[in-house]
């Protein structure tokens, strides 16, 4: 199973990720994460990457298209993945849609987590709060200023990833304000049925 999770910051792509891995037991590929884990490794990427998205602005299309390309090389994906934050542009888009074709493979679903943006600053503070309370080390984009921006650069970039997979009769949207739980259920349902 292919599948990308679409929908802006805050919108609980990560969550449902995990959850999907869980039952699913296909490896979630999140290019924050990865970009994240090159910055702290200091590699080349890292140090390209670092400034702009502490700014929550977005990396180059080459780059994160290289990074996944590379990724879902990797034996776990064998069985497929879940793509979490790429493609976040259609230049991206059109890029994963060859590398799958060029691999005869192809996307299973394309699930869009629809949010109320008024709310996203709240589920920032709360991830954040949760994120202290739990130890962890909260994220150099998660403050409001570079909020913002992540939001603007969805808004410019990232939406317009819903016409281009509607056109491709693979865009299904949800209620991303559900409870968590009933997200889940709303996706499994999907999932069941591709
Ligand atoms: P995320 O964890 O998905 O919120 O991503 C955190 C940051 O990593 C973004 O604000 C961007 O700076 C960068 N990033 C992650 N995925 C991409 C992508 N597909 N294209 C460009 N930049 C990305």
């Amino acid at each position: 199973m292919r599948l990308i999770l679409l929908g802006p910051p805050g919108a609980g792509k990560g969550t449902q990720a995990q959850r999907i891995v869980e039952t699913h037991g296909i490896p979630q590929l999140s290019t924050g994460d990865m970009l994240r884990a090159a910055v702290k490794a200091g590699t080349e990427v890292g140090v390209r990457a670092k400034a702009v998205m502490d700014a929550g602005g977005l990396v180059s299309d080459d780059i994160v298209n290289q990074i996944v390309a590379e990724r879902v090389l990797d034996a776990d994906c064998a069985k497929g993945f879940i793509l979490d934050g790429y493609p976040r542009t259609v230049p991206q888009a059109k890029a994963l849609t060859d590398n799958l074709k060029s691999k005869n493979l192809a996307l299973d679903a394309v699930i869009e987590l629809k949010v109320d943006e008024d709310k996203l600053l709240q589920r920032i503070e709360k991830r954040v709060a949760d994120t202290v309370a739990a130890g962890g080390a909260v994220r150099a984009d998660d403050n409001p200023e570079s909020f913002r921006k992540r939001l603007v650069e969805y808004r410019e970039k990232t939406a317009p990833l819903s016409e281009y997979y509607a056109d491709e009769g693979q865009l299904k949207v949800l209620d991303g304000m559900k409870p968590i739980d009933d997200v889940t259920a709303a996706i499994n349902a999907i999932l069941v049925k591709s």
